[in-house]
């Protein structure tokens, strides 16, 4: 069956950001040619890797994934990570949280509006989004100043993760709760800090979080 796509627009309350993310429901029809493209040198990237130093992830859904997947079309500069239930969320960048929502239980999974999340708004204008985050599962509230490094939350299984827990996170270029990732889509990401690291994160690759 074809995934429905809800607009923007159509979003109400910020809540139901457009958070085509992770599961079926995508901005691109099957069968449509991504491109990934632009990333930076991860040398100097000014981002860490969305969790503690010394931890390793893998990447369960890379970017411009396969059709069928979410991070496509305005999300396929996304990540997802193979994090559980409570695993520590790291700030990639220094920034002020501006949306903090933990009030879902994990286990509620949907396509939208069950999604646990946090929004930190970057001092180089981009904003980060961390997705499916555990029930009330926030380190920070809103208005919080964030360090890079710091914790700032425990994984979850929460909104569209088609069940299977993890942590998803990308960088906007404008707020994507209040814009919608279709208004406000990703751009590409590199960690200065992962091992090995090849730029652009590759599918089913693991990646150590070195000292930075
Ligand atoms: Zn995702």
């Amino acid at each position: 069956m074809a995934p429905i796509r809800i607009p923007a627009l159509l979003l109400i309350g910020g809540i139901l950001w457009a958070h085509a993310g992770c599961g079926s429901k995508s901005p691109s029809a099957p069968g449509d040619t991504e491109v990934c493209t632009g990333y930076s040198d991860p040398a100097s990237s000014q981002y860490v890797l969305p969790y503690l130093v010394g931890v390793t992830y893998r990447i369960i859904q890379g970017n411009c994934s396969a059709p069928g997947n979410g991070h496509r079309g305005s999300d396929r500069y996304a990540y997802d990570f193979d994090m559980t239930i409570g695993a520590t969320i790291a700030a990639i960048q220094s920034g002020v949280a501006i949306h903090v929502e933990t009030s879902h239980f994990d286990g509620q999974i949907a396509p939208t509006g069950l999604d646990n999340y946090v929004v930190v708004r970057h001092n180089d204008g981009n904003y980060a989004l961390y997705g499916h985050l555990t029930h009330e599962g926030a380190m920070v509230a809103t208005g919080d100043s964030v360090a890079r490094g710091q914790a700032i939350g425990g994984s979850g299984n929460t909104g569209n993760t088609n069940n299977i827990p993890h942590l998803h996170v990308d960088i906007h270029l404008c707020d994507p709760v209040t814009g919608g990732t279709l208004g406000c889509p990703t751009v590409p990401l590199t960690f200065r800090n992962a091992q090995p690291n090849p730029g652009r994160l590759q599918l089913n690759e693991r990646y150590l979080a070195v000292a930075y």
